[in-house]
């Protein structure tokens, strides 16, 4: 793979003046495929200098010639798909045919999403005798996780461009080469220099770093909530600006009128998908008492297939926390009835796609967000009972109501506290709002909700 061993910063790759090394591995065999330089509070300083030169030109530069070069970024990863595929699958381990379809394919549909959002939002509007405009807030600081490599990256610097900000990005450190990729991208597309700017580093080092930093206006963080808390104190102590996605715990609630086996099937592939490693996934299936055994029998059948197919976890801290897990689910009572905590293969960092029924929803594995391919079957005896136990963790991130028809599936989930929700299925929106409720987060992702989280108000009296 190929790796940069600078920071890109001012348009330029330069030399980092933090000398660590960061060596990424691939989780499916283990072996090294590039190094990456770990960037200090020094790298980070240059970057948000830089970052800072370039806004008053790029806030000032109107918003069609920034969605030209918001499209011709979509465009640059359009054409260097297949190698933003390749670099996925090798450091976060995912099948090639996945990292095709969703980590290089989601990220082209939001970069055009804010290409077009970036000609057609109103930036200035007329409310009675004032016009208010809606300004970039200024240098953003972003801080992205490794599930979604380029996804939670497009996510933040999308909006950020098309409102007018300018960007500094401290990406995670078990996938920095996508980000190297991204940066390239971004260069060919001709943004000026500064306007973007990528130190790779370790989270905390360069991210506290840059999350402290006094030139960031906003800092938009997408990681783990333990982290998300450290960020949104400091920001708050400094009256900044934060946006955090945090972890999740989403309740899949199948109502006993739904199709059941459509709703377990796809319950469990939502769960399994990218190796469960899915802030939004549904890894708590609620299931009414008298269908409940008919719906173990379906999950466990439909994880049993999974087997072979699914990739591994991002790392050995990663397959360990997740193994844990499955233990702490048998020791609190509950009953594996696919996979386990034994790793199927000695090399990889790979977890048996694993089904729990008999889970309560005070049990851990009910509570905690796992990360890893786990999904845990809960009872209800009635409505309010599901919707008591969709509603009883920290999070509310996501989450699936089934029912036999939409209406009835509406009523329920307009009462969960939660951010989306997929009714009978769903399928992706780009342009639908996406974040959480409760500890889930702060603020919005994806179209026009995305947008506004980037810019600022004010109001010209007449
Ligand atoms: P993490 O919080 O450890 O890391 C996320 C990012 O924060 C990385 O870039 C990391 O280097 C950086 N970081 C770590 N410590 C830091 C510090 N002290 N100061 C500043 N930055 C720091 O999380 P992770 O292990 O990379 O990701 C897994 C977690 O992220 C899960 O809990 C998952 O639910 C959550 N997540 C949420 C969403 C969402 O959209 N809500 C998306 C993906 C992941």
């Amino acid at each position: 793979m190929k790796a940069h061993d600078g920071m890109y910063i001012d348009g330029a790759w330069r030399p980092a003046a933090g000398t660590g090394t960061i060596t990424v591995l691939n989780p499916a065999d283990e072996r090294p495929v590039g190094d990456v330089p770990a960037g200090d509070a020094q790298d980070i300083d240059a970057a948000v200098r830089a970052a800072r030169r370039a806004l008053p030109a790029w806030s000032a530069t109107p918003p069609t010639e920034r969605a030209a070069l918001i499209g011709a970024l979509r465009d640059r990863l359009v054409a260097r798909k297949d190698e933003i595929a390749e670099t996925v699958t090798a450091e976060l381990g995912s099948p090639l045919a996945f990292s095709e379809a969703v980590h290089a394919g989601v990220p082209i549909l939001v970069s055009g999403s804010y290409a077009e959002l970036a000609a057609t939002h109103a930036f200035e509007e007329q409310v009675g005798n004032s016009t208010v405009y809606l300004e970039p807030i200024g240098v953003v600081g972003a801080i992205t996780p490794w599930n979604y490599p380029l996804h939670q990256i497009v996510n933040k610097v999308a909006p950020a461009l098309a409102a007018g900000c300018t960007v500094v990005l401290k990406p995670a450190e078990d996938t920095p080469l996508t980000a190297q990729l991204f940066a390239e991208a971004v260069h060919e597309a001709g943004i000026p220099a500064g306007v973007f700017n990528l130190v790779t580093g370790l989270g905390p080092v360069a991210g506290q770093a840059l999350a402290e930093h006094e030139g960031v206006d906003l800092v938009s963080f997408t990681g783990s909530t333990a982290v998300g808390k450290r960020i949104g104190a400091t920001a708050g102590a400094a009256v900044k600006r934060v946006a955090l996605e945090l972890g999740g715990k989403s309740a899949n609630v199948i109502l006993p009128s739904a199709d059941l086996a459509k709703a377990v099937n796809v319950g469990v592939a939502n769960v399994m998908s990218n190796s469960g490693q899915t802030c939004s996934a549904w890894t708590r299936m609620l299931v009414h008492t008298a269908r409940y055994d008919e719906a173990v029998e379906l999950a466990a059948a439909a994880a049993a297939k999974y087997g072979p197919r699914i990739g591994p976890v991002v790392n050995a801290k990663q397959q360990a926390r997740v193994r844990g897990y499955i233990e702490k689910g048998v020791e609190e009572g509950a009953r594996i009835v696919a996979g386990g905590p034994e790793a199927p293969q000695e090399q990889g960092y790979y977890v048996r796609p694993t089904v729990f029924a008999d889970v309560t929803p005070e049990m851990t594995i009910a509570q905690e967000e796992i990360f890893g391919p786990v999904v845990s079957l809960i009872r209800y005896e009635d409505e309010d009972d599901a919707l008591r136990i969709a509603n009883g963790t920290v999070y509310g991130l996501a989450g699936a109501v089934w029912a036999a028809d939409d209406a009835e599936a509406i009523a329920f989930a307009r009462r969960m506290d939660t951010g989306q929700v997929d009714i009978n299925g769903g399928s992706f929106n780009p342009l639908a709002p996406f974040g959480g409720y409760k500890q889930s987060g702060v603020g919005r992702e994806l179209g026009a909700h995305g947008l506004a989280e980037y810019l600022q108000t004010k109001s010209l009296q007449f």
